[in-house]
């Protein structure tokens, strides 16, 4: 069976592993995948910022509770935080850098923020 040059697609010819037909193929290959990685990590940088940004602003004074949707309303992406921190209680934190949220009840959320140790 012909193997294909992952990147031309064409027929490669020589060792069963090989996947590319010649450098420059497997150099322009690799230099897509790594392009899609920075793009990929740029969105997700991009998102963690602006939660970040965002409970900065609403909670300046490092203790705030705020309506989901004083959150939501400003683009705030709940599926993407940097760490979690699980308490005692079972409280659990969200953290986008040092600007954390933990849920409280009605769709309310109490803002936190880290402190350095
Ligand atoms: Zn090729």
């Amino acid at each position: 069976m012909e193997k294909q040059c992952l990147e031309c697609g064409s027929a490669i010819k020589g060792r069963a592993d090989k996947k590319f037909c010649d450098d420059a193929c497997r150099n322009a290959f690799n230099n897509k995948k790594n392009n899609d990685n920075t793009d990929f990590m740029k969105k997700v940088n991009g998102i963690l910022k602006k939660n970040r940004s965002i409970m900065l602003a609403l909670n300046p004074e490092g203790k705030k509770s705020v309506s989901k949707k004083s959150l939501s309303s400003q683009g705030f992406n709940f599926d993407y935080y940097t760490s979690i921190l699980k308490t005692k209680e079972g409280k659990v934190y969200y953290f986008c850098y040092e600007q954390g949220y933990t849920p409280l009840e009605n769709d309310y959320y109490l803002l936190v923020m880290k402190r350095d140790e």
